[in-house]
């Protein structure tokens, strides 16, 4: 074992806000910096890295971990009123210069006092000088997880996903080969969050502006139509109470037999977005078309009604 794999392949660090940005209606830019994330990711190989991130409680300083091994039970002892909370999201952007290393984040900002949390509102008032708390992989190392997309030799890919996939989405085709080649569809609230993607130009993106639709009604429609199938009885699926769906070819939080995660199909699927959402586009692609379910990742991002643990 080298010296290397025995230090933890995550870092947990303290960032501070350097710039927020309202990019658009439903999007707050945050940018983190900080001497603690200097090793944080590595640039050019984020793609759908997932991070966790953890916000102050109101009131209340942010919690302090020691970074162990075991931080998520340090965390979990902490007294509940003050040990903040806990979301998962994706890295917009990593950069690292002479500065040190800057971390970009895009917060939806879903602020209806029915359905928001405390990720959404620390975003919405997020500003320079504040703090919270990430864990993510320490750079160069990949033996933490937390990476899905993962194409193999698939010729092309099809990407789809809501507003809180987009930063993945966009992340994953600016890391990916010049050459690839494949469809995105992103299901925003309005068009007014269509943001730039510097993506290969044989990636063809359509957004969908969903103003004021339920989740997934035009996104649905809209992948089951470029793969050909009829957009019938595409309401979202009411899930039953439990986990999000996580479904990808390595792991199946249904108990589904997996496959060996060497991808070898003409095409390759990531779908990620509205639990329900990307329940529906599973039973269309996989029990209606027949499509192997090695080929894809379906990921229950959040889920409508519930708040996350983490
Ligand atoms: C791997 C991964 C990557 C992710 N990347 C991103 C990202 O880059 N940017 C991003 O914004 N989100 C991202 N998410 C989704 C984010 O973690 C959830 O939206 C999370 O619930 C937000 O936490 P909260 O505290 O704001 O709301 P919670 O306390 O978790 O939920 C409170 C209420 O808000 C509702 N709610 C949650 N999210 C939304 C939403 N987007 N629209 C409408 N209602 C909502 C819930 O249904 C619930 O009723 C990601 C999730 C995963 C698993």
């Amino acid at each position: 074992m080298s010296a290397d794999t025995l230090v933890s392949p995550f870092l947990l660090a303290r960032a501070t806000v350097t710039a927020v940005e309202r990019v658009s209606p439903s999007f707050v830019r945050v940018t983190l910096g900080g001497p603690e994330i200097t090793d944080l990711g590595t640039p050019g190989a984020v793609l759908d890295q997932r991070i966790k991130l953890i916000f102050p409680s109101p009131g209340a300083p942010l919690p302090s971990l020691a970074g162990t091994a075991d931080w998520y039970q340090e965390w979990l002892a902490l007294p509940e009123n003050t040990r903040g909370s806990m979301r998962t999201y994706s890295i917009r952007e990593l950069t690292v210069d002479a500065a040190g290393t800057t971390l970009t984040i895009d917060f939806v900002l879903h602020l209806d006092p029915t359905s928001t949390g405390p990720a959404s509102l620390w975003a919405s008032a997020a500003a320079p000088g504040q703090e919270i708390l990430v864990l993510g992989p320490r750079r160069g190392r990949t033996d933490g997880g937390g990476i899905e997309y993962y194409p193999g030799d698939a010729s092309s890919i099809l990407l789809a996903g809501d507003e809180t996939a987009a930063p993945a989405i966009a992340r994953i085709l600016e890391d990916s080969p010049a050459s690839t080649r494949g469809a995105a569809f992103i299901e925003v609230p309005e068009a007014g969050d269509i943001l730039p993607i510097a993506a290969p130009a044989g990636v063809e993106i359509t957004w969908l502006p969903r103003d004021g639709k339920a989740h997934g009604e035009a996104l649905i429609p809209a992948v089951l139509e470029h793969l050909g199938s009829q957009p019938v009885d595409s309401a979202p699926e009411v899930l039953p109470e439990g986990e999000l769906l996580w479904e990808t070819p390595t792991f199946s939080g249904l108990g589904e037999e997996t496959s060996s995660g060497d991808v070898h199909a003409d095409r390759y699927f990531w779908i990620a977005g509205e639990s329900g959402v990307v329940t529906t586009l599973r039973r269309h692609l996989v029990k209606g078309l027949g499509i192997d379910r090695g080929q894809v990742a379906f990921m229950g991002y959040w889920r409508k009604g519930v708040a996350m643990r983490g």
